[in-house]
């Protein structure tokens, strides 16, 4: 196979932001030259050249909160890992990191196997957090067999106990322990349930569970309290504690407490908390916006854009659970309604066009939260998330000034709906390129299965030896 130039675009990474011309050899990035270096070889016709004048060049974007082929209340979630990863490519998403339901016989091996499964028809690379509900000796011994599985990560809840998904107050502290010693990151979905349940009984009792409601039912400061709770406990445990999809003013305040008292949080947000606020929920069709944590104010918007802006969150992920609007339309009631929305693909230029062109953020901080963070956090550094010679060849190749509107009918996930419906962007992805491969460009280029896992090492915020 012929190698591939791409020249006169600018490439971004943690570096820096510079113009430079790479060369893709097989799946492999095989040099990075100043512009022009490789003009004789170019003459002679020995690679396949594709001209970028006036695009960047991304290390390939990672999702590092997805939900594809979730089961979930009795229905499946209209994404699967191919319909979803199609819609990833399209959005410029090379990788994702979903996650893996928790066996109740605590058999790792088996729950890892039968998602890897799963996602074998995904068209982008993967790998996966795996749900821990419960904790015991069985549950310790095994929780050791995710480091050689490639998994470098778990996931709590402190919520939902009435499905099963809440970890017990009582069996933190030993699995902490366990934790750092066998070297995997925790995760956890912060909101305090007791406070919830009795808003739940409340709200339900006076008959105020339409999707308006949802916000109050699950207000910010259950999210705080779960926050601060969880954070002690990892700051007694000395180990570092990942937050998924922050979404409150209050949420983000617990949080710098505890990193003012030397805890090591790092929070992860989605673009829905930043851009949606409650409003969307008095709407004709308020199912379409409703997920867990809610939407919230518009003065929550603002604090979490100014934490973004000021690097307080280490990663922007989606939390993509996408239901079709027949799934979400069934019920009206905020304690019935599916929760989840669509995102994956809309992520980075979203992130670009509300967040780069505003000027709260530049163009390598949003490389770094969408790609080189999550790389490392989640074990798949430099592989994956650098433009490192010798490493995979995901790369997203992104035209600053192509406006598009984010409709359904421009987007390609399963949902068939855009919870971004009346947002215009400028500045989109025009070409992606996983291990190499060009996988979409205006249209699907890849073969069904051509994505696959990627085997993790330890978070790097348990290495001694920081990236
Ligand atoms: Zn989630």
């Amino acid at each position: 196979m012929k190698k591939i130039l791409l020249k006169n675009a600018k490439l971004v990474d943690d570096i820096g932001v510079r113009k430079s011309d790479l060369l893709i050899e097989g799946e492999k990035i095989a040099a990075e030259e100043k512009r022009g270096f490789f003009a004789e070889e170019e003459s002679k016709n020995q690679f396949k050249v594709i001209d970028l004048k006036g695009k960047y060049i991304f290390p390939g974007i990672i999702d590092a909160h997805t939900h594809y082929l979730l089961h979930s209340r009795g229905t499946v979630t209209a994404d699967d890992f191919y319909q979803g990863s199609i819609a990833a490519a399209a959005g410029g998403v090379t990788t994702v990191i979903d996650y893996i339901d928790f066996p109740v016989d605590g058999d790792f091996k088996r729950s890892v196997a039968e998602r890897k499964k799963e996602a074998s028809d995904s068209i982008i690379d993967y790998n996966f957090h795996q749900v821990v509900q419960d904790f015991n000796e069985n549950i310790s011994k095994n929780l050791a067999d995710l480091k050689d599985l490639g998994l470098a990560s778990i996931k709590l809840f402190t919520t939902y106990k009435d499905v099963g998904y809440m970890i017990e107050r009582d069996q933190w502290s030993e699995l902490f322990k366990r934790l750092k010693e066998i070297e995997i990151l925790p995760q956890v979905h912060a909101e305090d349930d007791a406070l919830i349940q009795d808003l739940k009984e409340v709200y339900s009792r006076r008959n105020l569970t339409a999707p308006e409601f949802h916000p109050a039912i699950r207000p910010g400061i259950t999210e705080a309290l779960a926050v601060k709770e969880m954070g002690e406990e990892a700051l007694q445990a000395d180990m570092p504690l990942y937050i998924v999809h922050l979404s409150s003013a209050e949420g983000l305040e617990a949080v710098r407490d505890l990193r003012s008292r030397k805890a090591q949080i790092y929070a992860e947000t989605a673009p829905h908390y930043l851009l949606l606020d409650s409003s969307y929920l008095k709407r004709e069709e308020a199912q379409l916006y409703l997920m867990t944590p809610p939407l919230r104010s518009k003065y929550d918007n603002q604090k979490l854009w100014q934490g973004v802006s000021t690097g307080e969150f280490q990663v922007v992920a989606t939390d993509h659970c996408a239901f079709n609007k027949e799934q979400k339309m069934q019920s009206n009631s905020s304690l019935e309604i599916l929760p989840g929305i669509p995102g994956t693909e809309t992520m980075l230029p979203l992130l670009y066009s509300s967040g780069v062109r505003n000027n709260r953020i530049t163009i390598r901080e949003m490389v770094e939260m969408l790609s080189v963070n999550p790389a490392k956090i989640f074990g798949l550094y430099p592989e994956k998330g650098s433009l490192e010679v010798g490493t995979d060849a995901d790369l997203t190749v992104f035209d600053p000034n192509l406006e598009k509107k984010l409709t359904a009918e421009n987007l390609h996930s399963a949902a068939g709906y855009s919870p971004y419906n009346d947002f215009t962007v400028k500045g989109y992805p025009v070409m992606t390129f996983r291990r190499g491969e060009l996988i979409f460009a205006d249209k699907l280029r890849a073969e069904k299965g051509s994505g696959k896992f990627i085997f993790a090492h330890s978070s790097s915020l348990l290495q001694t030896q920081n990236y």
